[in-house]
C-alpha cells in the first residue's frame, strides 16, 4: 500500500522532533504535526525558560553577596516585565532555530492538532494523511483538576507569562516543578508559602536530599506547610482562597498549581486504534517503544516514564534508528541522572538510599555536609551536601546526589563514572581538582555509616 509519508510524527517538541530529524537522516519521507508551537514544552514553557527565571533569581544573590567581595551596587531592582520580553525573545529565537533543524533535515511542518482516525491515518484540519508509521510524541500538560477550584489558578504556562511579580503567593505541591517555583520566585521577592500532601518535598530523591531541601526552602525564606494541601480553593474577587481539610482559610493575590501534569491523549483518537491508555491516561510501550497498535509507536512525556527532554530525545533518536537505520536498538533508563534547579539546586544519579537497601544492597553511606568557600568568605549560610553510596560487597557506587552549588554541572559528568561502573576506590584514586566544591566527591574518606538490606534489616 502506498502511504504519504513513512513516518508522521504528532508533535513538534522535544522528542518528535529528534525523531523526525534523525529519521529524515536515514532517508524516510517524514512530516511532523505541531498544533503550538515548534520545540514543545522544554523550549517553550519548560526547562529553558524555568532555567532562565533561575538565572534571574541568581543574579539577586550575586548582587546581594557582592557587598562581601567589595562591590558597591546602588538600588537594584527586578523587573520582571523586562525579564519577560527578554524571555519572550529568546524562545522565539529558539523556535526558529527548531524550524530551521526540521526544514534543513527536510521534514515537511504541518501546523494544527493531529487526531488519529483508524491504522496509519491522521487528520490535521481539512487534511487527511497516511503514513506506514505513527510516532505519538505529543507530551503533557499541567494537571488542572487536582483539586476543586484550583482550575482558576496559574500553572507553570501562565507563571512563566507574568508580566509582573505579585506580592505573595502559595505554591501547591512539592515536586521539582513546585520547588523551582517557589525557590525562584522567593529569591525574587515573593513571600511563598508551599502546600502539599506529604512530609518533604520531592518525593522519590534520597531522603537526605528532601529534609536538605526542605531546610534550604526554609531558610530561603519559603514558608512549608507539609501535610496541608488544601482541599478546595475559592475565587473571591482578585484572591485565592485555600480551604484546608479542618476549614482554615487562607487567602493568597496568587496560587500556583504545581499538582503535577497528565499526558496529552484528549482526543488523539487512540481509540480507533484500540489503544488503552494506563493508569496516569499515558500511551503504554514496550521496550522497543511500540504501542499495543501495529505500527504505532510513543516516546517521550505521552509514556510517563521518566518525563525529562534528555529521555524523550534519546528516545526519538532510538526509535528512528530502529525503524529507518541499520539496525534496531532500545534505550536504557535504568542510570538517568536529574536535577532540580531551587536554589541552591540539587542533582542526583543512581540510587537513593532506600531503594538501595530495598534493593538488597548493605551499603556504605559516605557523606560529607560544609560550608563552600564562597559563602563562609561573605559569612554566608547557605550549605553544600554530598552523598556516594557504596556498595559494601564490591565497592561499586550505588547512588551519588548533591544539594549545592553547581550541583547539576558536577552530577552530570559524575554520571559518566557511574555509568562505566566505578568503584569506591576508583574514586579515591582520583586526583582531586582543588580549589572546587567537586574534589570533596574524592576525598570521601571513611563512610559514615553502614545501612543493611532492608529485607534483612526488617526480618
Ligand atoms: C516548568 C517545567 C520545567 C521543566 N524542566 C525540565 C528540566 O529542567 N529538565 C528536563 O529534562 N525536563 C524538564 N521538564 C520536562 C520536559 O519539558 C519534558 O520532559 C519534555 O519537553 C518532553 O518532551 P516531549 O517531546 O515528550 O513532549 P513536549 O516537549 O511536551 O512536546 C509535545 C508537543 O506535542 C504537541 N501536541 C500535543 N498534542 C498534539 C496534537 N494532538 N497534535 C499536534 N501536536 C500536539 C504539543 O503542542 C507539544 O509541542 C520541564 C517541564 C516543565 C513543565
Amino acid at each position: 500500500m502506498d502511504y504519504d509519508f513513512d513516518l508522521l510524527t504528532l508533535g513538534a517538541g522535544s522528542g518528535g522532533v529528534a525523531a523526525s530529524r534523525r529519521a529524515a537522516m536515514h532517508g524516510a519521507k517524514v512530516a511532523a504535526i505541531e498544533g503550538s508551537r515548534v520545540g514543545g514544552t522544554c523550549v517553550i514553557r519548560g526547562c529553558v525558560p524555568k532555567k532562565l527565571m533561575m538565572y534571574a533569581a541568581q543574579y539577586g544573590d550575586a548582587i546581594r553577596e557582592a557587598a562581601g567581595y567589595g562591590w558597591s551596587i546602588e538600588n537594584p531592582r527586578f523587573e520582571m516585565a523586562r525579564w519577560a520580553s527578554a524571555k519572550a525573545a529568546e524562545t522565539s529565537r529558539l523556535e526558529r532555530v527548531y524550524h530551521h533543524l526540521l526544514e534543513g533535515a527536510k521534514v515537511e511542518l504541518i501546523e494544527g492538532w493531529a487526531r488519529i482516525d483508524g491504522p496509519h491515518t491522521v487528520i490535521v484540519g481539512e487534511r487527511r494523511l497516511t503514513a506506514r508509521h505513527l510516532l505519538i510524541a505529543t507530551g503533557a500538560s499541567p494537571v488542572r483538576d487536582s483539586i476543586p477550584g484550583v482550575e482558576d489558578c496559574a500553572t507553570s504556562d501562565e507563571l512563566l507569562d507574568l508580566q509582573s511579580l505579585p506580592q505573595r503567593a502559595a505554591v501547591i505541591g512539592s515536586g521539582y516543578i513546585a520547588c523551582e517555583f517557589a525557590s525562584i520566585l522567593s529569591r525574587l521577592g515573593v513571600e511563598v508559602s508551599m502546600f502539599f500532601r506529604s512530609r518533604l518535598p520531592l518525593r522519590g530523591f534520597d531522603d537526605d536530599l528532601r529534609t536538605r531541601t526542605a531546610a534550604a526552602l526554609t531558610a530561603s525564606g519559603v514558608h512549608l506547610h507539609p501535610g496541608a494541601a488544601p482541599t478546595r480553593i475559592q475565587r473571591a474577587g482578585d484572591s485565592f482562597m485555600l480551604i484546608a481539610a479542618d476549614e482554615r482559610v487562607r487567602e493568597f493575590p496568587f496560587v500556583l498549581n504545581a499538582t503535577g501534569r497528565a499526558p496529552n491523549t484528549r482526543g488523539l483518537g487512540l481509540e480507533t486504534l484500540g489503544i488503552t491508555l494506563g493508569p496516569a491516561g499515558e500511551v503504554p510501550v514496550d521496550a522497543k517503544l511500540a504501542t499495543t497498535a501495529a505500527d504505532v509507536h510513543a516516546i517521550g512525556d505521552v509514556t510517563n516514564k521518566k518525563n525529562l527532554t534528555p529521555v524523550a530525545i534519546a528516545e526519538g533518536r532510538a526509535l528512528a534508528d530502529s525503524l529507518f537505520g541499520p539496525e534496531p536498538r532500545e534505550v536504557d533508563l535504568s542510570l538517568v541522572s536529574s536535577a532540580v534547579f531551587t536554589l541552591p539546586p540539587l542533582a542526583t544519579v543512581g540510587m537513593s538510599e532506600s531503594e538501595a537497601s530495598a534493593a538488597g544492597h548493605s551499603v556504605d553511606v559516605y557523606e560529607s555536609e560544609f560550608r563552600p568557600m564562597r559563602q563562609a568568605f561573605i559569612d554566608g549560610k547557605e550549605q553544600t551536601y554530598m552523598k556516594l553510596l557504596v556498595d559494601a560487597s564490591d565497592q561499586r557506587v550505588l547512588g551519588i546526589h548533591m544539594l549545592g552549588t553547581d550541583a547539576p554541572e558536577i552530577i552530570q559528568s559524575l554520571a559518566v563514572a557511574m555509568s562505566c561502573g566505578a568503584t569506591k576506590p576508583q574514586f579515591d584514586r582520583t586526583i582531586a581538582m582543588h580549589p572546587t566544591a567537586a574534589e570533596e566527591f574524592m576525598l570521601l574518606r571513611a563512610p559514615t555509616r553502614r545501612v543493611e538490606p532492608a529485607a534483612a534489616r526488617d526480618a
